[in-house]
């Protein structure tokens, strides 16, 4: 039996955004749980929906020692701060020296992390980690879909696996596909890697693995495993990120060089044939409230897709929010809007109360104001709730006083959820704990992207994708990327960048 050290360290760095994530973004509990060191981790993620959970499950039933080290991720957002990096890879690499020694190292990554002092934030981990642990014992581990692979964390990793679906139903699988490959390793076989690199860039929107041509990306990875390739992947990258190595990538392992190679390159080579047909639609908020108000039944889910605290955005603009009123819109629930002061506020007043307030766009963002308006507090919530989607499934949230007011003194029924923290609305518990049914509304406003897909295109007659104010951008032509390289298109059949 082997012994592994397992661990986890996660964040996905819009750098585009204007908060930071400092450590004690990493030590909040949300959905998941905050830091965790030690013994306690086990218990901390069990029965979640983790790449670290499906590891560690695959590797107990085998009865294999796991050592913990750590598990934290934080909300995405901007640059983790060089403190937070510091702190935690310096609790990891203590950890190894002190606990060691090991066969393998497991690490649950996401890959897109990016760093105050280092672009590269898992090549960086994955870099101390085999300081310790040198390069003679196996080093693997799992990534979001939304990993910008980088070549140091290929070359730093002895195999990885990558989320294959978006939303990310798939996560505690890809621990679990992790786990075998590493089987393989620790018996002596020598996996050899292949690696290809996408020449665009594809905003998330367009990234739906339940559409085309998302969908059939993944089923040439599948098919290539049903012929006995070791491992292939596709990660399709966090573009709002500004790294020389943006993009999405392709990796495979086989015991065989070429074949890995291969198999890498022609996962690529199909998804490079796929440019033009990459779906990025956004309707304006008018339009989509129109079609939406017009629609013969709801509910009509739409997508704030830039405003999705998920990706980086605030997730306290208001556009959505704006035409929803102007346009009159009937039974209409949007959320969830983050402002602590309106929350606190609703909380002193109590349900049934009235009150004025300017509500939301207060983070600072350039051009953003506050929707002003005088509100009713319909309910209040104290943000624990189970999820029941499939994403989140088995997850509790802990996240602060929640209320639901709705706008008083304009002729429409709307509706805000709104919060003390920034959570991405990808679960209908989210609506629920706050009285809301979301099958009975016409209109579901949530801030999310795709996430929102696996929980409410079940209950969605329609879903509309809005392109409304939000530090997650997903048109990226026009953004001001430094540090990406030359010469990448910066969407499907889009123009190249260029420097200055
Ligand atoms: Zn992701």
């Amino acid at each position: 039996m082997a012994r592994i050290a397992v661990g986890g360290f996660q964040h996905e760095t819009n750098t585009f955004a204007s908060t930071n994530a400092a450590f004690a973004d990493f030590e909040m509990h949300d959905a998941w749980p905050g830091l965790t060191r030690g013994p306690d981790m086990i218990a901390a993620v069990a029965g979640l929906n983790l790449g670290l959970e499906g590891f560690i499950q695959s590797a107990l039933a085998d009865g294999h020692e796991l050592v913990p080290l750590l598990w934290c991720s934080a909300e995405p957002s901007s640059y983790v701060t060089e403190d937070a990096f510091e702190r935690i890879t310096g609790m990891m690499v203590e950890d190894l020296r002190s606990k060691g020694p090991f066969d393998a190292v497991f690490l649950d990554l996401h890959g897109a992390m990016a760093v105050e002092h280092h672009q590269d934030g898992e090549g960086e981990t994955l870099a101390r980690v085999r300081s310790v642990v040198g390069h003679d014992i196996p080093v693997v581990n799992t990534l979001d879909l939304h990993a910008n692979v980088t070549e140091r964390m290929v070359q730093m990793s002895s195999a990885m696996t990558i989320y294959r679906t978006y939303p990310h139903v798939d996560m505690e699988i890809t621990g679990e596909r992790c786990y075998r490959l590493l089987i393989r390793l620790l018996g002596g076989e020598t996996l050899h890697k292949g690696f290809a690199r996408s020449p665009f860039l594809v905003p998330l929107p367009a990234q739906w693995t339940d559409a085309e041509p998302c969908r059939g990306f993944y089923d040439l990875v599948l098919n290539q495993q049903l012929d006995g390739l070791a491992s292939s992947d596709l990660a399709l990258a966090f573009p709002p990120a500004d790294i020389h190595e943006c993009g999405p990538t392709s990796v495979a392992y086989d015991p065989d060089p070429e074949r890995a190679q291969a198999a890498a390159q022609r996962i690529m080579d199909a998804f490079i044939a796929a440019e033009d047909r990459f779906d990025n639609t956004m309707l304006t908020e008018d339009e989509a409230v129109r079609q939406a108000m017009s629609a013969p039944a709801g509910p009509i889910v739409l997508a704030d897709a830039q405003d999705n605290p998920g990706a980086g955005g605030t997730s306290d603009t208001v556009g959505v929010l704006e035409a929803l009123v102007r346009n009159h819109a009937q039974r209409a629930a949007l959320g969830l809007l983050w402002d602590a002061e309106v929350t606190r506020e609703a909380h002193a007043q109590g349900e049934g109360a009235e009150f004025d307030a300017p509500l939301g766009g207060k983070s600072g963002r350039p051009g953003q104001t506050p929707f002003r308006g005088r509100f009713k507090v319909e309910r209040l919530g104290d943000g624990v709730f189970d999820c029941t989607g499939e994403m989140y499934r088995g997850t509790r949230t802990n996240l602060g006083p929640m209320a639901l007011l709705s706008v008083v003194d304009a002729d429409c029924d709307v509706k805000v959820v709104v919060s003390s923290h920034r959570f991405q609305n990808l679960d209908q518990a989210c609506f629920r704990h706050i009285g809301v049914e979301p099958t009975e509304q016409q209109i579901l406003v949530v801030k999310s992207t795709v996430h929102y897909r696996a929980d409410y295109d079940p209950i969605a007659r329609k879903t509309l994708v809005v392109e409304s104010p939000g530090e997650h951008p997903c048109r990226l032509v026009g953004l001001d990327y430094r540090h990406l390289r030359e010469g990448v298109r910066l969407e499907p059949m889009g123009l190249e960048h260029r420097r200055g």
